[in-house]
């Protein structure tokens, strides 16, 4: 059994699913956001800038900022109705129509009558969308609000902005919870750069493809065909004979997790491939990958459900 990621054909194209402007409340102009993205290596940026009333609800156009290699794709940071702590409710939507209804959601605080956080979100599914739940830890979300959200197709489990601004980037305890309760979720780690602090290029997807096309990408992105990091590549996994094989950058640590407190470590010296037994998750339905370089810097594959090589 192999994952989409590395059976899928084509190549890893890198971009940021989740960033801001001006048109929000970010501190650079789209170009600029796009220009900084491009000089940086990316291959494609998704400007995600806050749908809300405050900003004349903008799903920035970055259509004339594609060229020479690069590419977009139009998106926003959707928020309507309460998460169980009274805040706004916060969902990446990548791949959404410019012309995508406006909530009622004038501010970032929620309103009586408007759209719940679901109901957002199921729309953006349904108007084409990629959509995440943005950043739990930061957002002090319960496990009844992840539950809520049926139109996900995938967690935030970095979120470089909330690493840098407050240490509180994780999605992954979230996102643990919800498959062991068999929701079918991906993850994915983004910048949520705004650049008004060090919160950019250090979290981004690897995105398999033929082209780097935005309506490629984003089909991959919906088929989980990719992987997320803040550095080192994952080049192959592979199961066979109930053991794990990764083929990758050069790492000291491979790490599998899967239910509860299953998980298992092989650690090394410049490691480019490693190979694991899964006896350890004969209880777990689902298993993910972590590999972590020298510098602490890791990669993370989408989630691996067991049924499909047990
Ligand atoms: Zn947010
Ligand atoms: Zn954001």
């Amino acid at each position: 059994m192999i994952p989409s990621a590395f059976t899928a054909s084509g190549q890893f194209w890198r971009g940021n699913l989740h960033t801001h402007s001006t048109n929000s409340d970010g501190v650079l102009a789209p170009e600029e956001v796009c220009r900084r993205y491009q000089a940086e290596g990316y291959d494609f940026l998704a400007l995600t800038d806050h749908f809300i009333g405050l900003y004349n609800y903008p799903i920035t156009d970055t259509a004339a900022f594609r060229g020479d290699g690069f590419t977009t794709i139009l998106g926003a940071e959707l928020h309507s109705g309460a998460m169980k702590n009274g805040e706004l409710w916060h969902i990446l939507a990548v791949g959404l129509p410019s012309d995508f209804a406006a909530p009622n959601s004038p501010a970032f605080s929620p309103v009586d009558g408007q759209e719940t956080g679901p109901e957002i979100a199921q729309r953006a599914r349904d108007a084409g969308a990629y959509v995440a739940i943005a950043h739990p830890q930061w957002s002090g979300l319960t496990m009844d609000d992840a539950r809520s959200i049926d139109a996900a197709h995938a967690v935030e489990v970095y979120n470089h902005g909330c690493a840098m601004g407050c240490d509180r980037p994780d999605g992954f305890h979230t996102l643990d919870l919800l498959l062991s309760e068999g929701k079918q979720l991906n993850l994915c780690a983004t910048d949520d750069a705004h650049f008004y602090e060090p919160d950019h290029f250090g979290g981004w997807v690897m995105v398999k493809a033929e082209k780097n096309e935005p309506e490629q990408l984003l089909a991959a992105l919906k088929n989980g065909n990719y992987y997320s990091t803040q550095g080192p590549n994952l080049h192959h996994i592979e199961i066979k004979d109930r053991q794990l094989h990764v083929e990758c950058s050069s790492v000291s640590a491979i790490i599998i997790q899967g239910q509860g407190s299953a998980a298992v470590a092989k650690h090394g010296h410049s490691m480019t491939k490693g190979q694991i037994g899964l006896g350890r998750f004969d209880a777990s339905p689902w298993i993910r990958v972590t590999i972590m370089d020298a510098a602490g810097k890791k990669a993370w594959s989408n989630p691996i459900w067991c049924d499909e090589f047990k």
